[in-house]
């Protein structure tokens, strides 16, 4: 039997293709986690994949309060652990007092997962400094204020993962999206110059781009560019906020142990 395909009885072979931690195992049991932009979309589904792994999880928003505790309804209802934590990711005193908070409540923070973002698209030479400073502070320096905050804590720990949200459009750029591309670009430098830096403390630093995916950020693109993107998609669908947490808690598991300054894209083929 050796090198058949039928190498075990027909009883113990595993006939499923579902990954453990679509089961729904605690893996992060005992972990405290904190997703940014959580209130919808992406950060959202990360948020509730995290939670049911077991990981207390903080869940930041910025307006959307209703929303915010919809997804904190979504987790507790499925018996998971969530708190909500309002503060602008831009906001260099609030990203550190917020994981202040965390750490006082909970003594440890030991998933920071950077998802929060925005868009302003638009040609860029009708787009001025207010523009982009908008976009900047939200997903670069929101990322660098809320990782700052984590790595002091973590660096104390000696463990950790942070997981940033990027793009595709950071490797293939995308006219009318210049600033937007250049800040998911800026999050996978930010990624692999930490991911060097922390490695000999056990932080594990990686990013996630995904490609099309269906949220409130893409709802507005009309019908026939969507159609048009669909084709050129090799698996022939958009992705859902799920594909992506299907990554993000990867990540942040015991599989990846041995995987830092990593780009995981969550495209379906769109860009390889
Ligand atoms: P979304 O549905 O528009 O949700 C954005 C989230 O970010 C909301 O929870 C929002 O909070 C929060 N947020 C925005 N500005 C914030 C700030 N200053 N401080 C704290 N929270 C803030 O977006 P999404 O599509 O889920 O995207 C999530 C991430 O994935 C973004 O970084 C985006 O760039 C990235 N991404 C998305 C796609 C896609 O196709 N959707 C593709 C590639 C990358 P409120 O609800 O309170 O406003």
């Amino acid at each position: 039997m050796k090198g058949s395909r039928h190498a075990e009885p027909p009883g113990r072979i595993h006939m499923t293709n579902e990954h453990p931690h679509a089961r729904g195992g605690k893996f992060l049991e005992g972990q405290t986690a904190l997703v940014t932009g959580a209130s919808r979309g992406i950060g959202r589904a990360v948020a509730r994949r995290l939670a049911a792994a077991g990981a207390c999880t903080y869940l930041n928003y910025l307006k959307n309060e209703a929303s915010a505790e919809e997804t904190l309804s979504m987790i507790t209802g499925a018996e998971g652990s969530g708190m909500l934590l309002r503060f602008d990711v831009a906001d260099f005193g609030a990203a550190q007092e917020a994981v202040q908070q965390i750490i006082r409540e909970r003594g440890t923070l030991d998933i920071l997962v950077n998802n929060a973002g925005i868009t302003l698209d638009g040609i860029f030479v009708r787009m001025g400094p207010d523009d982009w400073n908008t976009v900047i502070d939200t997903n670069l320096k929101g990322a660098l204020n809320c990782t700052r905050a984590a790595l002091r804590c973590m660096m104390k720990q000696r463990r950790g993962r942070i997981v940033n949200i990027s793009s595709i459009v950071a490797e293939t750029g995308n006219p009318g999206q210049a600033v937007y591309a250049a800040t998911k670009a800026g999050l996978l430098g930010l990624t692999k110059s930490l991911a060097r830096e922390f490695a000999s403390r056990n932080i594990l630093i990686n990013a996630v781009a995904p490609g099309f995916i269906e949220t409130d950020m893409t709802a507005a693109i009309p019908e026939a560019p969507r159609a048009d993107v669909k084709k050129m998609i090799p698996l022939e669908r958009l992705g859902t906020p799920d594909d992506v947490a299907g990554a993000v808690a990867f990540l942040v598991s015991k599989d990846a142990d041995y995987i830092t300054g990593q780009v995981i894209h969550v495209n379906g083929g769109l860009y390889m």
